[in-house]
């Protein structure tokens, strides 16, 4: 399968080793018309203030919004797919969650925790990390917990996590969850 990977910020080169381990075919998504090659989108962690304004400004939110296509999101990935956080930001308001940025704060700034997803475990890669802080619809599902805090969920053909699948040596379980359970989602 083809699967794109956002190239405006972030660990896209270890994003793309993770798709190929898992026998698929990463795509890098620069602009809007190479949307059309991908069956799915991945948007990798970075700084979720500075790449909402450039998909704003290459015309990416309003393109994802009307393509229905599948997407993964992890950590400023997360923070995209969502509705709302504490500032006003561009967001994709794909995903009917709230987010909490930077919730462990700076004494905490990255960690690693072992994370269970669909009952496998994941080395959890904590940076800069958001949580969910509200679910706004019933049609969320929680498939990841750090402790008390929501660090995984899926909507329809939506899925975010707060953590960098990238770089954990377990990391491709996230690919295959999205691939396999998320993507042949119908709506
Ligand atoms: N703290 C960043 C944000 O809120 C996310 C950090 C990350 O992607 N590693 O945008």
């Amino acid at each position: 399968m083809d699967i794109g990977i956002l190239g405006i910020q972030g660990d896209i080169d270890e994003h793309e080793k993770m798709v190929r381990r898992i026998g698929h075919n990463p795509i890098r998504v620069r602009t809007v018309e190479d949307l059309s090659k991908v069956e799915a989108l991945i948007i990798p962690g970075g700084e979720s203030t500075t790449m909402g304004k450039l998909m704003e400004k290459y015309g990416f939110m309003e393109a994802l919004r009307n393509l229905n296509i599948p997407i993964l999101g992890t950590c400023a990935g997360m923070v995209l797919l969502s509705k709302g956080t504490e500032k006003k930001q561009p967001l994709l308001k794909l995903m009917n969650i709230t987010i909490k940025r930077n919730a462990y704060g700076s004494q905490r700034e990255s960690f690693e925790k072992e994370i269970y997803l669909d009952g496998e475990k994941i080395n959890g890669v904590f940076i800069r990390a958001p949580v969910v802080d509200r679910i706004l619809s019933d049609n969320v599902e929680i498939i990841a917990k750090e402790g008390n805090n929501i660090v995984g969920v899926k909507e329809g053909r939506y899925m975010a996590i707060a953590f960098h699948p990238e770089l954990s040596d377990e990391g491709h379980r996230v690919y295959k969850y999205f691939i396999n359970k998320v993507m042949g989602c119908k709506y």
